[in-house]
C-alpha cells in the first residue's frame, strides 16, 4: 500500500514545518500549500487521504476552501485553527469539515485525529460493502430491517431515537453540529429543535450507553454537537 498522503494547508511556516516533521516520522507522505488557491489546486491534483486545513489564510477563508473541495470530493478535512470561538468550528463543520483541532495542539493529538479520520473512512467503506448492517462495538444496526441491537438484544427506540442513531452511525467518527442534526431529523434548525435534540439524545443514551458518566458511543461537544465514536475491534 502507498503511504497515506496528507495535504498540509498552513501559511505559518513554523507550524507547517512542525506538522511536516511530525508526519515524516510517522511515515506519512505530505504536500504543503500556504494559500487557499494553492490548497484547492493540490487537493485536485494530488487527491490527498486527509487535508489539514488552517482556517485563516491570506487569500481565502478556510470555510470557502471546504465548500470548494466539498463540491467535488468527500476527502476527509481536519480543520486546524487558532480561532478558539465555537462559531468558526461550527461553520467549518457545517461546510463539511470532518473534525477540528484548536491551536496550540500536541503532536499526539494531531496524530490521533488523523488515525480517527482514517478509521472512519475504512468503517464507511466496509459499511458500503456489507450494505445494510452497521457494527460498532456491541452496537449493531440493521438499516434494512430498521432495527438496532445492543449486545444481541433488540433496542426499543422511538422513531426519532432510531433516526438519530442512524444519522450518527452513518457519520461515525465525525462531529455533527446541532444545525446539521436538527435539519436532518426535523427539516429545520430552529432553536427549539436544538432543545428537543438534547432531550432525545438523553433518552437515546440511556438506552445504549452502559454508564451515563462515561459514554462509550456518543461524545458531546459542548456548544457544537455530537459524535459517534468508532470503537476498536
Ligand atoms: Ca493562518
Amino acid at each position: 500500500m502507498n503511504k497515506p498522503q496528507i495535504l498540509i494547508v498552513e501559511d505559518d511556516n513554523a507550524v507547517a514545518n512542525l506538522i511536516s516533521a511530525t508526519l515524516k516520522t510517522q511515515d506519512y507522505a505530505y504536500k504543503r500549500a500556504a494559500t487557499g488557491a494553492g490548497a484547492v489546486m493540490e487537493a485536485l491534483s494530488c487527491k490527498p487521504d486527509v487535508v489539514l486545513l488552517d482556517l485563516g489564510l491570506p487569500d481565502m477563508d478556510g470555510v470557502e476552501i471546504i465548500k470548494k473541495i466539498r463540491s467535488w470530493s468527500n476527502m476527509p478535512i481536519i480543520v486546524v485553527s487558532a480561532r478558539s470561538e465555537d462559531f468558526d468550528k461550527v461553520s467549518a463543520l457545517d461546510a463539511g469539515a470532518d473534525d477540528y483541532l484548536t491551536k496550540p495542539f500536541s503532536v499526539e493529538e494531531l496524530l490521533a485525529r488523523i488515525r480517527v479520520t482514517k478509521r472512519r473512512l475504512l468503517a464507511i467503506q466496509s459499511t458500503n460493502k456489507s450494505e445494510s448492517v452497521f457494527v460498532n462495538g456491541n452496537l449493531k444496526i440493521d438499516y434494512g430491517a430498521g432495527c438496532a441491537y445492543l449486545s444481541g438484544e433488540e433496542l426499543h427506540l422511538t422513531p426519532i431515537e432510531y433516526k438519530l442513531l442512524c444519522l450518527l452511525s452513518k457519520n461515525v467518527g465525525k462531529v455533527l453540529t446541532h444545525t446539521f442534526i436538527t435539519q436532518k431529523i426535523w427539516g429545520a434548525a430552529w432553536e427549539s429543535n436544538v432543545a428537543s435534540l438534547r432531550v432525545f439524545m438523553a433518552t437515546l443514551r440511556k438506552k445504549i450507553e452502559p454508564s451515563a458518566d462515561s459514554p462509550q458511543y456518543i461524545q458531546t461537544h459542548v456548544g457544537i454537537g455530537y459524535r459517534m465514536i468508532k470503537i476498536d475491534d
